[in-house]
């Protein structure tokens, strides 16, 4: 029989989409996804068939072929109907992960969150007068509380904070900064491109190790709108270098009469050596040495929503707030209601290791780390016998986000090492890894030396069950 003869009774043979709709199995996906969504998925799946004539389906039993038919068309539904975003495991041992989200937000933030989103709220409203207000008043009391700054604006993130302000008080003028602050912070954030498009001049000084203060005086002119130092975030020079204290410069501003900006970057609002963790310089010493306007992120250490904060002068920020682009970069009622329950956590620093994720999850104690560990480990071994050895190994989780980039945190990671060496040891491990992102709720670890590894220190308790019971789907 010629090959088109017999394709074309395969295609005869291929059931109707009203059929399929009819099998009685199929009754509940229609409940679940609504006929159009099920219509629209037989259809499509029918049409496949017939374009590819895959010959070894075509031929199947009537009976088999339908359910051949009906169980792809269920694959595909439910495939379809998951959400693009997830909830994932962050077991890179990276907790301020910037591409999984960053803090984790307490739960009387995702309460408050809840609260804003599902009823009507005065977001722009005045209660005492019931005249219209200003959004910022809602956290204001609260930053001007937590760093004693006279005023505060609230804007989509830390680069729109640091171009908001750029513009509003550099507009075609001047902004002297050390080359050895010009950085790049998660590729897409230069301080140079930032100023270009903020419409200020950059004035580069000193050099990449060394800028001192005669630098900063030899360039302040007529044309300067501000001095302006940017924290390094995420690289920090080490060797012969001199940088000029922040005291130094807000004085040398005052005596040019023009402001002194500090983009702090992480900005946490609390001493972290209280807890063992590295310094990192808060708002509140930063304009305590004398800076007239800083920025920093809601969601790095601070622990809260995406967000960006500038903090400083009443009339600097007044300014600030005044742009015409401070619309377009405005954050909504979420971000506010999740913002506002964070810096209230804030009022009771005693309590902060415990309520702020974040900090709790810095702060954990590795005997609880080696605890979870512990009770991971047997199951891990148990699902991956024929295809790796799994083992403890100790190692450095970081806090992530450009904070604090040379200090990192003991931890342990579940190491699972593919038993295979040699030619093809890294296609099984990049398989494991692929195996673990495939789970319900993907796992997300990094390869270290070899082995696939799991960080411990972002499982929490409340997590392992979860983690454990869904091993047993590792498909390798
Ligand atoms: C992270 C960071 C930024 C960008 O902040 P986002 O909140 O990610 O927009 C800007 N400046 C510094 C110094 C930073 O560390």
């Amino acid at each position: 029989m010629p090959a088109h003869t017999a394709q074309h009774d395969g295609f005869s043979r291929l059931p109707s989409v009203d059929r399929i709709l009819a099998l009685p199995g199929n009754e509940p996906l229609l409940a679940e996804f609504g006929r159009t969504l099920v219509v629209q998925s037989v259809r499509g799946e029918l049409q496949r068939l017939r374009q590819q004539s895959e010959a070894a389906v075509l031929s199947l039993p009537r009976e088999q072929l339908e359910t051949f038919i009906s169980d792809r068309v269920r694959f595909l539904l439910r495939q379809g109907s998951q959400p693009a975003l997830r909830a994932v495991f962050n077991l890179t041992g990276t907790v301020l992960h910037t591409n999984l989200g960053r803090a984790l937000l307490p739960q009387q933030a995702v309460d408050a969150v809840m609260q804003a989103m599902s009823r009507p709220c005065n977001l722009e409203y005045d209660l005492t007068d019931g005249h219209r207000g200003d959004r910022d008043d809602l956290v204001e009391p609260l930053l001007q509380e937590l760093t004693g700054a006279a005023a505060a604006t609230v804007v989509n993130n830390n680069a729109a904070a640091v171009f908001l302000a750029l513009n509003s008080l550099g507009l075609r003028k001047e902004v002297v900064v050390s080359r050895g602050e010009l950085v790049e912070i998660g590729g897409s954030f230069r301080v140079p491109d930032i100023m270009a498009r903020a419409g200020c001049r950059l004035r580069e000084i000193g050099t990449t190790n060394r800028t001192h203060l005669h630098d900063f005086e030899q360039a302040i002119g007529p044309r300067t709108a501000m001095l302006l130092k940017v924290h390094t975030s995420n690289y920090a020079i080490q060797g012969f270098t001199k940088a000029v204290p922040e005291s130094d410069l807000a004085a040398l501003a005052r005596r040019h009469d023009v402001p002194f900006m500090v983009d702090l970057g992480s900005g946490t609002l609390i001493n972290l050596q209280k807890w063992g963790l590295p310094k990192e310089p808060t708002p509140e010493e930063t304009l305590a040495q004398g800076a007239d306007v800083v920025t920093f992120s809601g969601d790095k250490l601070l622990g809260g929503p995406q967000c960006g904060i500038i903090v400083g002068h009443a009339d600097l920020i007044k300014k600030i707030k005044k742009n015409p682009l401070k619309r377009a970069l405005r954050v909504d009622k979420m971000t506010f209601a999740a913002l506002e329950a964070v810096l209230r956590l804030y009022r009771d620093p005693d309590s902060l290791s415990q309520t702020l994720p974040v900090l709790r999850l810095l702060t954990r104690p590795f005997a609880s780390i080696q605890q979870t560990a512990q009770m991971v480990l047997p199951v891990m071994q148990a699902h991956l016998a024929e295809q790796a050895a799994v083992g403890l190994r100790p190692c450095l989780s970081q806090i992530g986000s450009g904070s604090l980039p040379v200090d990192l945190l003991p931890s342990l990671c579940v190491a699972i090492a593919p038993l295979q060496k040699g030619r093809g040891e890294g296609a099984m491990l990049k398989k494991i890894e692929q195996a673990f992102r495939d789970l319900p709720v993907p796992v997300v670890g990094r390869i270290n030396e070899g082995a696939f590894c799991l960080d411990m220190r972002c499982l929490e308790t409340a997590g392992v069950t979860e983690f454990i019971e869904q091993l047993g789907q590792l498909a390798i």
